[in-house]
């Protein structure tokens, strides 16, 4: 799954590449697949799409929102697998979940792993979409300040117990984050995927916001994890600490062997040592 840094060096290609190209042809999926949501028939994107110019990207959380110009923005929610740039001339995918053919003999493709949603609307609607609406500060947004998370965290505890995982990939609490990043978010904050909310000292909350900004900075830095791929179908230079190939090899600051649990909807990885 695409999550924040993925999605932010996608909208960075985009305006790159796409910004300024006239669609010819705008097709929904070929490929069936119950997890994939649309928010208009094939006939009707076709029509909304034909002679638009790709506007601006940008990347909110987990939801990427292209305008196209004039009037419409391109919506793709919570995605994963293959967003790509095909090249003039370049060899297309026989399955897509959406095609954009544009004028000057590019495209761009869109296959889904698990789900996701692929939506056009008019522009401002996008806005009123369920988990758009309302969504909270992401970490790279000016309001998300230490004194924000501070209230974030007394706010939560208000509520049901949570776990600073849970606080990490449950809800878009913190938009953007997913079960991938929080992993090594969790190590350099030296925090056990269980450890309760409620829990954390001063120093403890101080050190797990550090770590959010600066680990989800790092994987912007490096053009998203090293697990997905960008627009050209390369593959991201951030490298998680923490993940399958990590378990039972030595912590790269103790030594002891990584360990994995399943944990809320998700496999951990951890150190038992650093992470308390
Ligand atoms: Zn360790």
């Amino acid at each position: 799954m695409f999550e924040l840094p993925e999605m932010t060096t996608q909208a960075k290609q985009i305006n790159a590449t796409l910004q300024g190209k006239t669609i010819k042809h705008g097709r929904l999926g070929n490929s069936p697949h119950k997890f994939v949501w649309y928010n208009c028939s094939p006939e009707e994107y076709e029509r909304l799409t034909r002679g638009k110019t790709v506007g601006e990207a940008r990347a909110k959380g987990r939801w990427l929102l292209t305008d196209l110009e004039p009037g419409c923005t391109l919506l793709f929610g919570e995605i994963g697998g293959k967003l790509l740039y095909h090249a003039p001339g370049a060899s297309l995918p026989t399955k897509y979940h959406l095609w954009l053919e544009f004028e000057d003999g590019s495209h761009l493709t869109a296959m889904t792993q698990m789900w996701g949603a692929y939506e056009l609307y008019k522009r401002g609607l996008e806005q009123e979409r369920q988990y758009v609406k309302g969504m909270r500060p992401t970490p790279v947004e000016p309001e998300f300040t230490p004194a924000y998370f501070s209230q974030l965290i007394d706010e939560l505890m208000r509520g049901e117990k949570r776990s600073a995982k849970g606080l990490l990939t449950q809800e878009q609490l913190i938009p953007g984050l997913g079960n991938a990043i929080a992993q090594d978010i969790l190590f350099h904050a030296g925090l056990h995927p269980r450890h309760p909310l409620a829990e954390l000292n001063a120093d403890q909350k101080q050190k797990l916001y550090r770590a959010i900004v600066q680990t989800v900075a790092d994987a912007i830095d490096k053009g998203g994890r090293s697990d997905e791929f960008d627009l050209f179908n390369q593959p991201g230079g951030y490298v998680r600490i923490m993940d399958s190939k990590a378990v039972g090899k030595p912590c790269p600051v103790c030594g002891t062997a990584i360990e994995k649990m399943q944990y809320l909807g998700g496999a951990c990885y951890f150190c038992s040592q650093c992470q308390a």
